[in-house]
């Protein structure tokens, strides 16, 4: 049983908590993700580790509430607990060797992209954050953000907080002042990851998206999780 020792709503939908984990604290790489089951008949569900706090034993994570079982551990408070807590699966984003990238988050996907920023700065690269949101009233993790960037741009769809625009303006800007990334690490919602693939592509960057499949067993041994891209699986 793994106990929730803390609980923050981050905005009306999103949701972060604290997991007592000690064994996945002390493994977990940024980029990699858990499975969890609320109770012995739950469904299991993947989330990417938001951060560890390796003395305390902790795992972050966030979520929103979109389905049954993300809405049933939205219910739950401090000092519940959850049956399963199953990790660090899937590889690490390879952060090392870097000296200059661009992270950039849309909405949501920004629970996924702090850790690979982070990760990033830890291994010695200059980080350029870029966040998106619809509007002000939904933005998360701004300061977890603005601690781990050298330089940080925030979007807003309606102009309600930061700049005006989606997350590639910024992003195209800086491309064509010069700017040399060693990588474009892109992750939220399908559209915006293309968006930002197209954005870097006359440029020449390395650029990598997070992509969602289906997910059975976190392994990748049953094949459920696999995509075909330019014919390569
Ligand atoms: P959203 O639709 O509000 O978009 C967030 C930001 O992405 C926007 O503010 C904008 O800056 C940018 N964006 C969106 N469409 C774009 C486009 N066509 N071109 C350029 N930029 C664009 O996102 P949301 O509702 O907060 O996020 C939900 C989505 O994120 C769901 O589809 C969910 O599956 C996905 N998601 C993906 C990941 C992942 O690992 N890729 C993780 C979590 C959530």
């Amino acid at each position: 049983m793994y106990k929730i020792v803390r609980k923050k709503e981050l905005n009306p939908t999103v949701t972060l908590m604290d997991i007592e984990a000690p064994f996945v604290a002390k493994k977990a790489k940024a980029g990699q993700f858990i499975i969890f089951r609320i109770d012995e008949m739950g469904e299991r569900v993947p989330l990417t580790v938001a951060g560890t706090d390796k003395e305390a034993g902790t795992v972050t994570i966030i979520f929103q509430k979109v389905g049954f079982t993300t809405k049933a551990l939205g219910e739950l408070n401090e000092g519940d607990y959850i049956r399963d807590f199953v990790g660090p699966l899937g590889k690490p984003t390879p952060v090392e060797g870097k000296k200059k990238v661009c992270v950039v988050g849309g909405g949501v996907g920004c629970a996924i992209a702090l850790p690979s920023a982070r990760g990033f700065k830890e291994a010695g690269a200059e980080v350029t954050v870029i966040v998106g949101f619809r509007s002000k009233d939904i933005v998360i993790l701004e300061d977890e953000f603005k601690e781990v960037a050298d330089h940080f741009i925030m979007m807003t769809d309606d102009g309600s907080y930061g700049r005006h625009g989606l997350v590639t303006q910024p992003l195209q800007e800086l491309l064509e002042a010069g700017e040399q990334f060693d990588e474009v690490l892109a992750i939220g919602p399908v559209p915006m990851m293309k968006f930002v693939a197209k954005t870097t592509q006359p440029f020449g960057v390395h650029t990598s998206v997070s992509l969602n499949p289906i997910m059975i067993d976190g392994t990748g041994m049953c094949g459920g999780c696999r995509v075909t891209v330019g014919g390569e699986t």
